[in-house]
């Protein structure tokens, strides 16, 4: 069985060198889905609590929010990070308060401090799958991710290769010890 939760991401992004109106900056609502797989645990009768996959994939994840996501050659990134130079921005401000912690893997760098994402290829609705897949596969038994974009949308599914020890009382992942860092269940 599959539990899945729906994330919304609003990001200002562009094709760099395509040949199409997306090579122009531009911004978009986005509503990636993500879904895990595992057997049922009976206690709960749950796969895995909704709000835990959420909350699991928000804390990385917002730094996609109200962010702005450039390709590592597009020349608008140093021109950009220039102009937040220029005022005093790119390494924070008290206003930006929502950040995740600062990421870096194979297909995207984040940079909270100053809400940018450099990613290694183009944000595509299939871009950011693979880039969603590569920051949570550790830590969820994803079986499947959609992301849509406007009228823009892709998914690929995954085969879930972990068991995951959840709590019989409140359905989250015990930890190493096989203790529930929510409630204080031990398993025996
Ligand atoms: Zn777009
Ligand atoms: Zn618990």
């Amino acid at each position: 069985m599959k539990s899945f939760t729906t994330i919304q991401l609003q990001y200002a992004h562009r094709f760099y060198g395509f040949k199409g109106e997306a090579q122009y900056l531009h911004g978009h609502t986005g509503i990636l889905t993500i879904e895990v797989a595992d057997t049922i645990e009976n206690g709960v009768n749950m796969v895995f609590p909704c709000n835990e996959i959420y909350k699991t994939a928000w804390e990385v994840l917002q730094n996609f929010d109200h962010a702005l996501i450039l390709r590592e050659d597009d020349p608008l990134l140093p021109a950009v990070l220039k102009v937040y130079d220029e005022q005093g921005i790119r390494g924070g401000a008290p206003t930006n308060k929502q950040k995740g912690p600062a990421f870096k893997t194979a297909l995207a760098t984040a940079y909270p401090e100053c809400r940018l994402v450099v990613t290694k290829e183009t944000m595509t609705v299939e871009g950011m799958i693979k880039m969603v897949y590569e920051l949570l596969k550790d830590k969820l038994n994803i079986a499947k991710i959609t992301f849509t974009s406007g009228v823009n949308g892709a998914s690929e599914e995954f085969t879930p290769d972990k068991s995951i020890d959840r709590c019989p009382l409140c359905g989250i992942a015990l930890n190493e010890n096989g203790v529930c860092p929510k409630c204080g269940y031990k398993k025996r």
